[in-house]
Order: structure tokens, then sequence, then C-alpha cells
């Protein structure tokens, strides 16, 4: 391959030697590695145009890569070596805030946290909010449609994005950086490309949704002793607090004793334990009195219902931060305690305690003594269904063992309740085939047709999201 033909296509960094390009050839949790032809970092949607074009006359895959902080596998070439990584680091500037019109157009590459960082200068809320927001970036929260803890008052990624500058798999720039609310003009291009996971193309910039940042954001750590209460409680706090309604999560005491154990700074909120709790977080009050009553009389409610049996209040910043660190903790503790099998899954808000009631029995049936850890956004029908290994330990690989077999009972009885095997996280390589075993042939058909006329070559991230050979 004439990879210096390739050199001088482009502005902006090539990188080949070995200890440049390793850090962008394994994935966050080191669970996939793969080789490259290079890995380029493009300065402009020009230059990575360019870039599209040389793979393109060359035959050579695509694999777009941005904060690589995905957990599903999509942004590692695989082994074949034959690939390159387009890596977003250098797109990196804010282009625009607008105040007025509530937006703000940001390259692919900006992190999370500095597409927040800029609209809180300009006095804006920029809502999507999420535990790697300091390392991913706005192209790859696009690409994978990421969630978060804030998609109950404000929506996922998708909706927080109102317009998007693509480069195609030809390599021409599509420039769909609309600034508009409304748009009926045809098939929309934009939510093609969200969530693709770099499949159809590279997203180079978009335009984002801002919001009036909140006068005041409380939160609530309510002991609750069933997740069906959990449900009477969130219908309730919609109907009491509507918008200001933020957050609602769900937490198993499972999860907060092994947040108690590996995190020295964490505190148990409230004096019982209790099977279940749920955070729950009110923002955009007019003032913090205001969100304090509303929070209260919720409460009180809540607790002379029998939804709820105790709770402890925010009274200070430091308190709101140490509650949500009570939830924000738990994967990483759950980390300590070894390997961990992990379920992304959405389902049917009234369906969770039923699912949660009959999948737990299944599991104590089938894999006794396994110790489930269970928490999620409830609020949006997100739950993260883990499991640990027993208490008393068990071999790592009779462990690994169990996770194609479990895998499979949850995400059947996922099915079986009308959800979805993977709720942010994408499907990548991680369950790019288990999706397909769940997907009806007519969808599965029209996904193949949308990548098939929008990637005739297979060069875009070949094999990750849909299988590569399969054309039904
Ligand atoms: P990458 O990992 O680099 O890429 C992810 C996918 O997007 C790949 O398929 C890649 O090819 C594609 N891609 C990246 N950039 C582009 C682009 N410019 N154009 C086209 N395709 C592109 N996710 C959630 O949804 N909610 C959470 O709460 C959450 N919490 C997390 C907490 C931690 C500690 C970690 C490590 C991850 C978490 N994630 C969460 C997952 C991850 O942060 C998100 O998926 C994030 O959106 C990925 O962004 P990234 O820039 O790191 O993308």
């Amino acid at each position: 391959m004439p990879l210096s033909d390739l050199r001088t296509a482009f502005a902006g960094r090539l990188l080949t030697e070995p200890a440049d390009t390793a850090p962008f050839l394994t994935d966050w949790r080191r669970k996939w590695t793969g080789r490259a032809l290079a890995v380029v970092q493009p300065d402009t949607a020009g230059d990575v145009a360019a870039v599209v074009r040389w793979c393109h006359a060359q035959r050579v895959a695509v694999v777009a890569q941005g904060g690589n902080t995905g957990l599903s596998g999509g942004a590692t070439p695989d082994d074949s070596g034959r690939a390159v990584v387009l890596s977003t680091a250098r797109l990196n500037r804010v282009r625009a805030i607008d105040p007025v019109g509530n937006t703000l157009t940001a390259e692919a590459g900006v992190t999370l946290q500095q597409v927040q960082d800029a609209a809180q200068e300009a006095g804006r809320l920029f809502p999507l909010s999420l535990a790697a927001q300091g390392t991913c970036t706005i192209g790859g929260n696009l690409a994978t449609n990421a969630g978060g803890v804030q998609v109950l008052r404000y929506g996922n990624a998708r909706a927080l994005c109102l317009g998007l500058e693509v480069v195609t798999a030809g390599g021409e720039v599509w420039d769909g950086l609309r600034a508009l609310r409304k748009d009926n003009t045809g098939y929309d291009l934009r939510d093609l490309y969200i969530g693709s996971e770099g499949s159809l193309g590279v997203i180079t910039a978009a335009v984002l949704q801002l919001f009036p940042r909140p006068a005041a954001q409380l939160v609530a750590f309510v002991a609750v002793p069933s997740p069906a209460a959990a449900l009477a409680l969130l219908s309730l706090a919609q109907s009491q607090l509507g918008a200001a309604l933020t957050a609602f999560e769900l937490i198993s005491d499972t999860c907060l004793a092994l947040v108690e154990r590996h995190v020295p700074a964490a505190r148990r909120p409230l004096a019982d334990a209790s099977p279940w709790y749920v955070l729950i977080e009110l923002s955009d009050a007019r003032s913090e009195a205001e969100a304090s009553a509303q929070l209260e009389s919720l409460l009180e409610a809540a607790l002379e219902a029998g939804h709820a049996s105790d709770a402890a209040l925010s009274a200070s910043v430091a308190q709101f931060r140490s509650l949500w660190a009570l939830r924000e903790d738990i994967s990483e503790s759950q980390g300590a305690e070894g390997p961990a099998i992990k379920h992304d899954i959405a389902l049917p808000i009234a369906q969770i305690p039923g699912f949660i009631e009959s999948t737990d029995a299944l599991i104590s049936r089938y894999f006794p003594g396994l110790r489930l850890v269970v928490f999620g956004h409830l609020g949006d029908g997100n739950l993260h269904y883990n499991l640990s290994p027993p208490a008393g330990g068990m071999g790592r690989a009779a462990f690994a063992a169990l996770e194609a077999p479990v895998n499979h009972l949850v995400h059947d009885a996922v099915h079986a309740h009308g959800g979805s095997i993977s709720a942010e996280h994408g499907l990548g390589l991680l369950r790019r085939d288990e999706s397909a075993r769940y997907k009806s042939g007519v969808e599965l058909q029209l996904m193949h047709a949308i990548k098939r006329a929008l990637d005739p070559l297979n060069l875009m991230n070949p094999g990750k999201l849909l299988a590569p050979d399969s054309n039904p």
C-alpha cells in the first residue's frame, strides 16, 4: 500500500510506529485488540474526506475513533492489519455558540466535558452527562446515541442533535449542519448516521441543542421496599414534579454494599438497610427553597402511600455530589470484586418489576450462587442487570464459561418482555450477533439495505453492528 500517498493526501498526523498506534488498537475494557495500517488524525472535515477517498481507492477499511471509551468494541480495528483508524482527536474546535437559538456547533473530536463547559460559559446547559465525559467525544456520543443520567428529562444524544456534518463512505462532505427544530424535507439522514457506530460514514461536526441552566438541583436518596414500589414512586414523581424530574435511578442493596466496601469515602445515607433504593434528582425549579418544598411534598406522599420507608435529601452541593457518587461508583465497585457479566438492557418501564422477579428466579435456579448487581436508569426503562461470582469466589475460567449461557438466558427474558438487549452501549462486536437473533427478518433486511446503499464497498467499520457476510 502506498502509505506515502496517504501521508501527502491530508494535513494532520499520520501514525505508524507501534508505540504511537498501540493506544488506538485496544478498547477501553481491554477485551479486543486489533491491528491497523496506520492511525490518522485529520485536522478538518476536508482532510477526513481526503483520507476516506484514499481508503476508498485502495479498498482499505476506515474505523472511526473518538475517545475510545465505547464498551462494545466498536472503535477497535480487526486483526487483519488492513484498516486505517481515523481518530477525531484533532477535530477539536467549538465552531459556534448561539445563545438565542440555543445551539452549539462542535467538531466531532470535542470531548463531552468541553461541550458542557462551553455551554456553561455561554450561560446555557448541554445536558448529556456520563461518567466518561472527560474522554468521550461528541462524535462518539452521536455515533453510539449515548444516554447517561439525564435522559428522563432531556433525551439521549439523538434528541440533543439538530444537524450533522458527515463524510460519506465515498469521501464526500455532506453539510447537514442545520440549526432547525423543524425540517420535514424528506428522509432524515441525520437520524441514519446517529447510532450507526461508524458503519455508514464519519461524523465530523454537529449542531447541538442547549437549554437554560436550572436554578437549583436537589437529590433525594429513598429507601423503597421493591421495584414495584419504585415504579409507583416514579409515577407519583412524574405527576407531582413534571418536567422538573431530571433523573430517577434504581439501586439494589447489593450495589450499595459493594460501594460501601470499595469506596472509602462512601457512607450509607439512611439508618436502616432496605432491599432497594431510588435516587431522585429534581432540577429546573425557580429556587432552592421551591425545589426543596416540591421534593419534601413528594416524599411525604410516598411515605404515606407505602411506596417508600425512609429518605435523605441533599442540603448542600457536597451532599448532592456524595449521594450521586453512591450511584456512579457502582460499576467501579463491582469491578473491584473481580470479573462481571454485564447487560445493558431496555424494557417497557411497566414490565421492569416482573422482569426482575422472574429473571432473578431463573438465574438462581440455573446459576445458583451468582450475585445479582442490578441498578439503572429506571425512569428510562434502562437496567444494568449485572452478575458477579458467588461471594465465596469462583475460578476465572469457570465464571467466564458462564457468560454465554447467562447472556442467552437474560437476553431471551428481555426479548420476551418486549425489551432491547442494548439500551446505551450500541452493538459493536459485543452484541452484534446476539442482536441479529432477536430482530425480525424484515428489520435485518432493511438494515442491510441501508448499509449497502450508503457503503457499497463495506469499508466503513466493517463487521461492526452488522455481520459482514450476511446478505438476507
Ligand atoms: P469511541 O469509543 O471512540 O467509538 C464508539 C463507536 O462510535 C465506534 O463504533 C466508533 O467507530 C464510532 N465513532 C466514534 N467517533 C465517530 C465519528 N466521529 N463518526 C462516526 N463514528 C464514530 N455510554 C452511555 O451511553 N451512557 C453512560 O452512562 C456511559 N457511561 C460510561 C462510563 C464509563 C466509565 C465508560 C468507560 C463508558 C461509558 N459509556 C456510557 C460508553 C461510552 O462512553 C459511550 O459509548 C460514548 O458515547 C463513546 O464515545 P467515544 O468518543 O469514546 O467513542
